[in-house]
């Protein structure tokens, strides 16, 4: 019988793991052990390789201004391969200050400038940028609602940051926000989508309290890896829980 599987970069789970981004792979794991699939789990972090061959699904969750400005400094030398594995249409999932550094920069709450990687088309600015006339000044705390415009599916999440994020060129938003700040308090926009790159200032995590996106996450991972199987037809077989 044939055995199928998928392996998994947890981009330094060991720094970003903000309210246990973790989780994200706990819940991905769980939809593919329904429909026997094994997960292998790769902690890729500072001075290591990553090679956009190896993995399936990657996973860089969020971290406060301090982890932020080491893992940049790392992130340089990843950036190479980080771009190709995104380009050849490899599943991602960015949250928060994970989503911020791979685009052109953040500035954090001090008003220091770190450079992202620009990967991606985004930027972010901080809470005290002068130009911005809503909210400025506040962190974006709280529970949020947003609306995907692809499919009409509402998720539901936590956000927490200080980083106002305006997307890019090729870039769209996960959702539109129904109820909380998103991206930067004043677009409406939240999250990212970028081939099958999905970024999110959701913690807690989003997948564990949004199954169908998850489902679908893991859907386009496993139909990227083994093309002649309708895996989401697999997975529609799965009742979506929300943790
Ligand atoms: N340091 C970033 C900010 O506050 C990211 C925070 C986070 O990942 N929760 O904008």
């Amino acid at each position: 019988m044939a055995t199928y599987d998928i392996s998994v970069a947890h981009l330094y789970g060991d720094l970003m793991n903000t309210y246990g981004d973790y989780g994200n792979i706990i819940a991905l794991k769980y939809y593919a052990t329904k429909i026997g699939v094994t997960m292998n789990y790769h902690l890729v972090s500072l001075g290591d390789r990553f090679d956009s061959s190896a993995f399936d699904f990657v996973l860089f969750g969020g971290g406060q201004d301090y982890e932020e400005t080491i893992v940049a400094e790392d992130l340089k030398q990843k950036a190479t391969d980080l771009k190709q594995y995104i380009e050849n249409d490899g599943p991602l999932l960015a949250v928060c200050g994970g989503f911020q550094l791979l685009g052109h920069y953040m500035v954090m709450a001090d008003g220091k400038k770190v450079d992202g990687i620009g990967v991606m088309d985004h930027f972010t600015t901080n809470m005290y940028d002068k130009s911005l006339t809503v909210l400025s000044g506040k962190r974006l705390t709280g529970n949020i609602v947003i609306k995907n415009n692809d499919n009409g599916e509402e998720y539901h999440g936590f956000e927490n940051h200080q980083g106002r994020t305006f997307l890019g060129q090729g870039e769209r938003a996960l959702g539109t926000v129904i109820s909380g700040n998103g991206n930067n308090g004043m677009d409406h926009s939240e999250g990212v989508i970028y081939k099958n790159v999905y970024g999110s200032y959701f913690h807690g995590p989003i997948f564990t309290r949004n199954g169908n996106l998850a489902k679908r996450v893991l859907a386009t991972t496993l139909q990227r890896k083994y093309p002649d199987i309708d895996w989401q037809s697999k997975l529609n077989t799965v009742p979506t829980e929300s943790f």
